[in-house]
């Protein structure tokens, strides 16, 4: 097997983050004996893609790190190597707090507020650790000692990639490290979908299959795991409960709690029924409302200018990337629908 060396690997990779905070990260890193990441609520693919990745790299370093969700992620990334050793904050709030409170380091991966980090927010604001942030989300808040935080980089994944190179230890990147990075690139892409037209993505894809990813694997074991109750629930979104609006070129979706439950539905289940829509030709924005206990969840998706997170912003107190956002609302669905339709001819120019 031909390995790139470092030097040929270098050449064909940008020097994306600036040489000063590599030196800072490698030598927090070689400080510390003991260190914390943190994910962001509802942990998605690349937050368990770069926390994962990070965690092998560090364990291959000769440290003994772990890694804090503040709440529980999809059944479908429980194959990740290291998930299983995640502590859920919402499972074993003492437990987590006690190690994030002890930590030395605290890497803060895949969000760009505290507020992301929902119960475990004030827990990291008082940890006296030293605090690094590795991020690819826009407004990149000042929480963190070290902050790393490249939005024109697509997964947060890619960015830990890029870090441990630069560190010097391409070497230390074993199948495990590669697997989860590989696994965070690909699903904030939409298994290279979107936000992937960066030829050095397809670089280091190969790097990550010369160390033995199964790329086909892991997108059978990321895309293709759902129950049929996840189907059904789809089919009935797509059937009843979609709204086009073409004049505006959007859609809507909405998923009240009682649907929720008469599909049996389980946390994921109705991961990527937002992007759905932009398959309709003229439908450039689309968005899903998802009711939870106390408000109202919000997703974003469009593809071209059209900007998701100016409006996720403007209406729904959130924020995120140009072409996906989030935000929540806190009334009942019929106001937040009302709201999204009310607001839907002030953006007619951004198409
Ligand atoms: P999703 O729709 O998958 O939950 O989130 C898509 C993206 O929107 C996330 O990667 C994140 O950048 C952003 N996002 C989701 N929810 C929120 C939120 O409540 N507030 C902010 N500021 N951003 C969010
Ligand atoms: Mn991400």
């Amino acid at each position: 097997m031909l390995f790139l060396c470092p030097i040929k690997l270098y050449k064909m990779i940008s020097k994306v983050i600036a040489e000063d905070l590599v030196h800072k990260v490698k030598y927090a890193i070689n400080e510390a004996d003991s260190i914390a990441m943190v994910i962001h609520v509802g942990p998605d693919g690349d937050a368990m893609g770069a926390s994962l990745g990070m965690l092998h790299y560090l364990k291959s370093c000769g440290k003994s790190p772990f890694i804090v969700a503040p709440s529980a992620f999809p059944a479908f990334y429980e194959w990740m190597p290291g998930a299983d050793s995640v502590y859920v904050f919402e499972r074993d709030a003492e437990k987590a707090t006690e190690l994030l409170s002890n930590a030395d380091l605290i890497i803060a991966l895949d969000f760009n507020t505290p507020k992301r980090m929902a119960e475990v927010e004030p827990v990291v604001l008082a940890a006296e650790g030293k605090k690094i942030m590795i991020d690819h989300h826009l407004n990149p808040g000042d929480f963190a000692d070290i902050v790393i935080s490249h939005p024109e980089i697509s997964s947060t994944s890619e960015l830990v990639f890029r870090l441990i190179c630069r560190m010097g230890d391409f070497s230390k990147i074993n199948l495990a490290c590669a697997e989860c990075i590989y696994t965070g690139m690909m699903s904030d892409t939409g298994g290279f979908t979107y936000n992937s037209n960066d030829q050095e993505i397809y670089v280091i894809i190969s790097e990550l299959i010369k160390l033995g990813v199964d790329k086909d694997e892991i997108y059978r074991k990321v895309f293709n795991t759902y129950s049929d109750h996840r189907l059904r629930l789809m089919g009935y979104c797509l059937y009843e409960k979609m709204k086009v609006y073409p004049e505006y070129k959007s859609a809507l979706i909405t998923l009240t709690a009682e649907e929720m439950e008469r599909f049996n539905y389980v946390n994921g289940d109705s991961e990527g029924f937002v992007n759905i829509p932009l398959s309709i030709q003229g439908i450039d924005f689309s968005v899903f409302m998802r009711e939870e206990t106390d408000k109202i969840k919000i997703s974003l998706r469009s593809q071209g200018t059209f900007p998701t997170n100016k409006f996720a912003d403007d209406v729904f107190g959130g924020g995120g990337h140009l072409n996906a956002s989030g935000g929540e609302f806190y009334g009942s669905m019929e106001e937040a629908v009302k709201i999204f339709e009310d607001t839907l001819p002030a953006y007619r120019d951004f198409f």
